[in-house]
């Protein structure tokens, strides 16, 4: 018998033995405990999701709690996770399931697909775990898996390569609903602990691949030529001023356009992004040039005769996924209270922070400030 007829029961069986098991998002059906897990666990490691999954549900335990919370409380809960796409898509979803279909989510994976933020992936694996629907999933690491296994040529990012591996999967499926959850489940830690993307098991002797003898590359000895690689430009890198105004015990705090990198956070006054090459000097920079960069014109007439000079202060660099950010960061101390008239800017007192949601770089530097303490030790 072929790979394909025999590829799910023998994953199965590998699962039983091999596979992962007591995570806390695992044997759950509820599908809004599923859909949490699977979001939370994108672009995030398991180990940061185990401490954050417990906590995020005890914080919202149901999808109307989410959906009722305020878009503030869910981004400071998702804090330090990163890529806060996810914290916005999971509150506007809860809202979707809400409105659309009464609190219950659907079961038809082409439904989950059109909730916002679920992929098709992640719609196959909610359907799968939470309803048992005979659905593939498609991640990064079922992509290296089958990719390896059939020798499937060219890069990921390719739409023709995609399709083959989605029709790939459907066809793996085993036949009973009533195993979707483990084998998705199985295929999942399959990718992460034995078919990894740098020491896969069959290249050391210690442990054998259940599929050794049928894994085309395995046979033709290039398990780490595939999946095959996209030749990716070397990310653009960027400079921006930050303003790090204070007055007493609080500190003045933007908050970010919801569609901009970091959307919706609360974060320190900044400057554009300027590509690296074109930046000015910074010691040519005044506190109105500062402030030119950083506030809104109407707001630095009254302000500059309240300031004291600015301190040059830190220099942050940030690693994005697509780019990098270094900041500056500028000192400012205003000596009497001035009131904005923007809703987007904020004095907020200093014990306070831990109530916002931060960017990682900016909550770092508040709290190497001591100016901000930790979420836990806030609670
Ligand atoms: S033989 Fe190696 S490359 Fe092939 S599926 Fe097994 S672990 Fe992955």
């Amino acid at each position: 018998m072929d790979l394909t007829q025999t590829f799910a029961k023998r994953l199965l069986h590998w699962h039983g033995v091999d596979g992962r098991q007591g995570l806390p998002w695992q044997n759950n059906q509820d599908p809004y405990a599923v859909w949490v897990s699977e979001i939370m666990l994108q672009q995030t490691q398991v180990a940061t999701v185990l401490e954050r999954y417990p906590r995020f549900m005890k914080r919202f335990p149901t999808v109307k709690k989410l959906s009722g919370a305020h878009i503030d409380e869910v981004l400071a809960e998702w804090a330090g996770l990163g890529y806060y796409s996810r914290a916005r898509n999971l509150h506007a979803c809860a809202q979707q399931v809400m409105e659309q279909y009464s609190g219950v989510f659907p079961s038809d994976p082409l439904l989950l697909a059109g909730l916002k933020g679920i992929g098709r992936s992640t719609a196959g694996a909610i359907a799968a775990f939470a309803f048992q629907v005979r659905a593939p999933i498609l991640d990064a690491n079922v992509k290296r898996i089958l990719a390896r296994l059939f020798c499937i040529d060219g890069g990921l990012q390719d739409k023709a390569v995609n399709e083959r591996l989605w029709s790939l999967a459907n066809d793996l499926l085993p036949s009973k609903p009533q195993d979707m959850p483990v084998y998705t489940q199985a295929l999942m830690d399959f990718g992460a602990t034995w078919c990894t993307a740098r020491k896969p098991v069959c290249l050391s002797s210690a442990q054998r691949c259940p599929f050794a003898k049928e894994c085309q590359a395995n046979l033709s000895n290039q398990v780490l030529q595939f999946p095959q690689k996209t030749i990716k430009a070397k990310p653009p890198e960027f400079d921006c001023d930050m303003l790090l105004l204070r007055h007493g015990d609080h500190v003045l705090l933007h908050k970010r356009p919801s569609k901009a990198i970091w959307g919706g956070l609360w974060s320190l006054p900044e400057s554009a992004w300027v590509v690296k090459s074109m930046t000015t000097k910074i010691s040519n920079l005044t506190l109105q040039d500062i402030f030119q960069r950083t506030l809104p014109d109407e707001q630095i007439g009254a302000l500059l005769r309240l300031c004291q000079s600015p301190q040059l202060g830190e220099s942050i660099k940030h690693i994005f996924t697509h780019r990098r950010l270094w900041i500056q960061i500028w000192h400012v101390q205003v000596k009497k209270a001035h009131t904005f008239a923007s809703n987007d800017l904020k004095w907020v007192p200093l014990k306070k922070l831990g109530q916002y949601g931060l960017p990682q770089p900016i909550k770092l530097l508040l709290q190497g400030l001591s100016l901000a303490r930790d979420d836990d030790s806030e609670n």
